[in-house]
């Protein structure tokens, strides 16, 4: 082991598994421990709203298989959690009692789906969706059922919607806000997906108020939707989820809708960072503080601890960018939607495909794309590079928006 010794990762999930293979690119993977709450290897969590809950066959895809870590070097510790830190000793103590000495530590903790707390997960027809289990539980519960309610429209609960539309389920989706996904996509977007779903048959309500729930036994008969009853078979929870910090708040790190960390990824104790869905980052250029909650951030802050970890600290900017499923629909973001931005729309060759392109003066702050994903890898190298083509030659249908980049 090097004089630099050893570094402990706290979760197996995008940002842990990323960093491992950072860590063991640079040769370092001997000094590592990755600990894993759940029970597999590391895995993908995106498919598991997707073509996982389809196809009974499917497993889920590992990033790396079992051997690549022991090949690398690093120390697993599968269906164990660390769940405590001790600052002063530099250790953390595992579940099972083991005690692990760290020279630094990243927490790469992830979210939980948020649950409302009168309606336990536990009840047989209640479902959430985070982890491999959670998913495995649901495509169980999709066999059997006829009739599912997905209470939240967000990127999630759509994916689920869609997923179990596909499978030719009965399928509401029951939100609050009087349009989809209000903060993560445009009006424009949004109700092109509204109204995607609505034709491929999904019953969208939206503006609702869900009141009370009617539990029978172990089961949840119905929920009161503007005070009327609506019977439940199946309902998911898709209402979004909470950052994991209690580990870093019992140790005294500094929270905010996540643990707080600089632009290098430190946490308010520089020997612990944090990455990921957990950590709350300063955006280059404003110093708006932001959480994110996607592969890309998983995997491009696991590069940037990479450099912090081995003393080559380069601050986090890379691009945020996102997909999302939802059958017929591929929607692909780049940028962050600005709030005060100007809209122009890029058709595309059929009417299901286009892009929105928002602009905050002459810059190109952000792009929306359904069904374009040549627009979105060109949007992606654009905002990269920080080009910004005219709205109306962007715009321009003859001009391959590649050919701008
Ligand atoms: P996670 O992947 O949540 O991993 C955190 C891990 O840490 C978990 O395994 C947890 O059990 C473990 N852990 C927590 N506390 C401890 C502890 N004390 N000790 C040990 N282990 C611990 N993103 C996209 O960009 N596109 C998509 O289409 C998309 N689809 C998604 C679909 C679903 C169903 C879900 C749930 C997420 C999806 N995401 C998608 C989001 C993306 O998966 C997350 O942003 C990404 O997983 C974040 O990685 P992470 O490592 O920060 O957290």
């Amino acid at each position: 082991m090097s004089e630099q010794g050893p570094i402990v990762i706290v979760g197996g999930g995008h940002a842990g598994a990323q960093l491992c293979h950072a860590l063991a690119g640079a040769g370092l993977g001997a000094q590592v421990h990755l600990v894993c709450d759940e029970d597999e290897l590391p895995y993908q969590r995106p498919p598991l709203s997707k073509a996982f809950l389809k196809d009974t066959q499917q497993a889920v895809q590992l990033h790396r298989a079992e051997p690549w870590f022991a090949e690398a070097g690093i120390t697993l510790h599968r269906g164990d959690a660390v769940v405590s830190i001790d600052r002063a000793a530099h250790s953390v103590r595992l579940r099972s009692g083991a005690v692990l000495p760290y020279a630094q530590l990243v927490l790469a903790t992830g979210a939980v789906a948020r649950t409302l707390p009168a309606l336990p997960v536990t009840l047989v027809n209640v479902a959430a969706l985070r982890s491999a289990t959670d998913a495995l539980r649901l495509r169980g519960l999709l066999d059997t059922a006829q009739q599912v309610t997905v209470l939240g429209g967000g990127f999630i609960g759509l994916e689920i919607a869609a997923t179990a539309r596909a499978l030719g389920k009965q399928v509401t989706v029951l939100e609050s806000a009087p349009r989809l996904l209000s903060r993560s996509v445009s009006p424009d977007i949004a109700e092109h997906v509204l109204a995607t779903h609505r034709a491929s048959g999904i019953d969208l309500l939206l503006g609702v108020k869900v009141g009370d729930f009617n539990v029978e036994g172990d089961r949840l008969a119905s929920l009161n939707i503007d005070g009327q009853p609506h019977a439940v078979e199946l309902l998911v929870m898709g209402i979004g989820a909470a950052p994991r910090t209690q580990l870093a708040l019992d140790a005294g790190l500094a929270c905010d809708n996540g643990i707080v960390v600089d632009e290098n990824l430190r946490t308010s104790d520089p020997t612990i960072l944090a990455i990921g869905d957990c950590a709350c980052f300063p955006e280059h250029g404003s110093g708006r503080r932001l959480r994110l909650e996607s592969v890309q951030n998983a995997n491009d802050q696991a590069r940037t601890a990479l450099a912090t970890l081995t003393g080559q600290p380069a601050p986090y900017r890379a691009l945020p960018w996102f997909w999302s499923e939802q059958g017929s629909l591929r929607l692909q973001m780049a940028g962050l939607m600005p709030a005060d931005g100007v809209r122009h729309r890029r058709t595309g060759a059929t009417p299901a495909s286009f892009s929105i392109l928002h602009y905050v003066g002459e810059r190109l702050a952000c792009v929306e794309s359904v069904n374009a994903p040549l627009d979105h890898m060109a949007a992606r190298k654009l905002l990269e590079t920080g080009k910004s083509p005219a709205p109306a030659v962007a715009c321009d249908p003859a001009v391959a928006l590649k050919t701008l980049a």
